[in-house]
């Protein structure tokens, strides 16, 4: 029988998602008379926010600007485009201007500044090693194509191997080990990343380290939650979409520290995995909407008369401004 329940705070939405989540459900509203809103990759990494906004307001997504064209003979559009909280990489605002449809950039700010950075140091001709989970993350893609001639992607030093386009820290070249900076994707593991900036450093003593903040607020103090609360419990639940780099990299931590098991909502849960276990956690990525945590909740609830529900910590205070419409340029 399980007595307590941890629920990690703060979990769940950070002030991108809302953000982008929020822009996506006003844009879609405001401009229904016009036709359907198209959304450039999922808005956020999380199945079940993408399909709401399909079935309730109507959304597109697509993965290439090449796919508009065909969508707009089946479908009244409205001709504008919301870019993803990940950002995009520049090619793509540049074909969205020559169709001369309009966008709404809902890249997160904190994204975004990843991106000044990688523009600003290959203006100044430095190596940019930028490390990421994959080469195929939108995130990654989008930083990656502000500076592609300048940018070598880099794996976390966990993760070489697991994707044969991203260079191992301990043997990756640059061409004038001078002039070499280093930026990370977001939501990485804050432990293994420090280790892999650590490889590099060791390699490149003139490494520059623009920022130590790359790794964003809300991807350090959901970790921090697991690492704090792992030594409590006999199981931790993780409510994250597979696809979810945070919400993967908080189910890994929480994986090496005691049993966890991933599951996108409360109908995954088996009775059988909490035979002997007397206390959970449960955590959620920062794409993961609270209500599933509350099924999650409402489960044990119902399963274990008594339970004890703790939830310590703060919420994140972090708000993001909504972005506005940008027309194409004549
Ligand atoms: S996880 Fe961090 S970088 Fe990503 S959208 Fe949220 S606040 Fe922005």
């Amino acid at each position: 029988m399980i007595e307590r329940v941890y629920l990690a705070k703060p979990r769940g939405f950070c002030a991108g998602v809302v953000m982008a989540i929020n822009t996506v459900e006003r844009a879609a509203r405001e401009l229904a008379d016009k036709g359907d809103l198209v959304v450039f990759h999922s808005i956020v990494h999380n199945d079940v926010v993408v399909g709401r906004l399909r079935d309730e307001f109507g959304v597109h997504f697509v993965e290439d600007i090449a796919e508009l064209a065909e969508l707009e003979k089946k479908h009244k559009l409205a001709r504008t485009i919301v870019f993803s909280a990940h950002g995009i990489p520049p090619g793509v605002r540049e074909a969205v201007g020559r169709m001369g449809w309009n966008y709404i950039d809902a890249t997160c700010p904190l994204v975004t500044k990843v991106h000044t950075e990688a523009k600003r140091y290959a203006q100044l001709g430095y190596t940019i090693l930028l490390i990421g989970d994959s080469s195929n993350h939108q995130e990654v893609r989008g930083t990656f194509g502000e500076a592609p001639e300048n940018t070598i992607l880099v794996a976390v030093h966990t993760h070489v191997g697991r994707d044969p386009r991203l260079a191992d820290p301990r043997t990756v070249r640059v061409p004038d080990p001078e002039r070499v900076v280093v930026l990370t994707q977001t939501t990485l593991s804050v432990d293994d990343t420090d280790h892999t900036v650590a490889i590099l450093q060791k390699r490149f003593p003139h490494l520059v380290l623009p920022s130590r903040d790359d790794l964003c607020y809300a991807t350090k103090n959901r970790q921090d939650q697991v690492k704090r609360l792992a030594p409590h419990v006999d199981l931790f639940l993780v409510l994250t979409s597979s696809y979810s780099s945070n919400g993967m990299r908080l189910y890994e931590i929480a994986s090496g520290l005691t049993a966890a098991r991933r599951i996108d909502t409360a109908a995954d849960l088996h009775e059988a995995w909490f035979e002997g276990v007397r206390s959970v956690g449960v955590t959620s990525a920062a794409s993961t909407p609270e209500y599933l945590v509350a099924e999650v909740t409402a489960y044990l609830l119902e399963r274990n008369p008594g339970l004890r529900i703790i939830e310590e910590g703060q919420w994140e205070k972090i708000r993001f401004r909504e972005p506005g419409v940008v027309m194409p340029e004549n």
